[in-house]
């Protein structure tokens, strides 16, 4: 009996009794061998993901937590059981089902619309009732191009996060469209290193104004990478790369470039030159990042007070600590921190107050429309003069037409940034322009 239970615990999940990832990879590979000696149709697998499972954790407890992963995990079994399946945990709130080979010349839109529904019934924990939600990625052997164990599992992953992209609690199978959606992810990770290699990937620099002066004070460098002759959309790129864990390598390529040229053109122009740069909450994590900072400040020559690193509030969410800290030994450097993307997101007010941010950057979207709707105007009135009253910098994104320019002047707004001034700009143009205009001559226009 000891050596049966040794047996269970090394290939079960204590806490649901599910399989574990060894198992379930287990029955993955005997089931595949049946399908190709001849034995069965198709293998079918969905991986199992709860929505927002961290909020019960948090908001009711572990104990409930724990109530639902077992429940979720019951929940499962009923499904699978008729067809001979398994029900694996993979960890966190993270499940697996794969079904028995014979079993699967059945419909998996049922499968998936049957697993949603169930684990979609109502839970009672104590006095709350719950209603967990997951988001399901189904992926057949016969729909994947490889038919091996490590293709499977990832044309399911790829399933699974494009249900949850698409607004959770729902399922998604992998089919035609997200292969190819799959291809073009796979060559771009694999093209991106020879691209930052090449060069390919650069900064541009779309200028920032004084609201008060009408001078360019300095530019926010943005991320491009042209491939094959086609802009890739930053959407698409920047998050492959934080996924890729090449976003630290795209960051200090853009920091690296956009400062040699921007201490470059303070030197011709005689006036010290700002420049604004996005970082990553990722590049936050590396053990060197202060160092790498400092490093670039000293090859370019670029003085550290007029760099600026744009931050946004993810930060809050992983390791603030590590993060605090880092940011903390720059700023002692001379280097300015800014809160990007204000108003988006979480956007709790205790996150401003957290850390002593030089400048806040409210984003565009509520910019928009404050021609238009007084409880906007309200809204960043308020947030001006507050902002101003903490001694920060308030920046305006994405301004884009005379009525709004006019109303953040009279308001006191500091600078701001948009296609109404300029739209980012290639080195050799924003060069142009500051010789054209000189750092000192006002381009806001005064009048409409
Ligand atoms: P962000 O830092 O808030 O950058 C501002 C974005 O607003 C830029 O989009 C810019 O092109 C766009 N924009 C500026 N003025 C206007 C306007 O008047 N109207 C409209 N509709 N849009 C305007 P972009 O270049 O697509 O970048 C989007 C975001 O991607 C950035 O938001 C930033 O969070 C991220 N990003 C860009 N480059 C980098 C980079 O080098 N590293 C990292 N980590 N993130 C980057
Ligand atoms: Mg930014
Ligand atoms: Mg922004």
């Amino acid at each position: 009996m000891a050596e049966e239970q040794a047996k269970f615990l090394a290939s079960h999940d204590s806490l649901t009794k599910s399989a574990n990832r060894s198992m379930f990879h287990d029955q993955l590979e005997a089931n595949i061998a049946q399908v190709g000696g001849g034995e069965a149709a198709d293998v079918v697998i969905a991986l199992v993901d709860l929505d927002d499972f961290k909020m019960i954790n948090d908001s009711i407890g572990h104990d409930a937590g724990d109530a639902v992963l077992v429940t979720i995990a019951e929940r499962l079994r009923d499904v699978i059981d008729p067809f001979d399946g398994l029900v694996a945990r993979f960890g966190g709130d993270e499940f697996a089902v794969v079904l028995a080979p014979k079993q699967t010349d059945f419909n998996v839109t049922h499968l998936g619309q049957k697993l949603v529904d169930v684990i979609h019934q109502e839970f009672q924990f104590g006095q709350s009732v719950l209603r967990p939600a997951c988001s399901v990625g189904i992926a057949q052997l016969s729909e994947v191009v490889g038919a091996d164990i490590a293709a499977l599992m990832k044309a399911s992953d790829v399933a699974l996060y494009s249900a949850k992209d698409a607004g959770k609690s729902r399922f998604q199978i992998f089919d035609e469209t997200l292969r190819i959606k799959m291809g073009r992810k796979m060559e771009l990770t694999s093209e991106l290193p020879l691209a930052l290699a090449k060069g390919e990937v650069r900064p541009v620099l779309q200028p920032k104004i004084d609201l008060q002066t009408g001078d360019i004070t300095g530019f926010e460098a943005l991320a491009r990478w042209r491939f094959q002759g086609k802009e890739v959309p930053r959407t698409e790129f920047i998050p492959l790369a934080e996924e890729c864990r090449l976003i630290e390598q795209v960051d200090f390529h853009i920091m690296h470039r956009a400062a040699a040229f921007i201490a470059d053109a303070s030197r011709s122009n005689q006036t010290p030159i700002g420049l604004s740069v996005n970082v990553s909450t990722i590049d936050l994590r590396m053990s060197d990042f202060v160092e790498r900072v400092l490093d670039v400040l000293m090859v370019t020559g670029l003085s550290s007070s007029q760099l600026t690193l744009e931050i946004t509030e993810s930060v809050f969410m992983q390791n603030w600590e590590m993060a605090r800290q880092a940011l903390k030994a720059l700023r002692e450097a001379g280097v300015r921190i800014a809160l990007d993307d204000f108003g988006t997101g979480y956007s709790s007010l205790s996150y401003v107050l957290e850390f002593p941010f030089d400048e806040i950057k409210i984003d565009r979207s509520l910019a928009r429309d404050v021609t238009r709707i007084e409880q906007n105007r309200a809204m960043l009135v308020h947030l001006t003069r507050m902002f101003h009253d903490l001694d920060k910098t308030v920046t305006i994104e994405g301004v884009e037409t005379w009525e709004q320019t006019q109303f953040l002047m009279d308001i006191g707004v500091h600078l701001a940034q948009g296609f109404y001034f300029a739209k980012p700009l290639e080195l050799d143009e924003a060069m142009a322009l500051l010789r054209g205009v000189g750092c000192s001559d006002p381009i806001v226009p005064r009048t409409g």
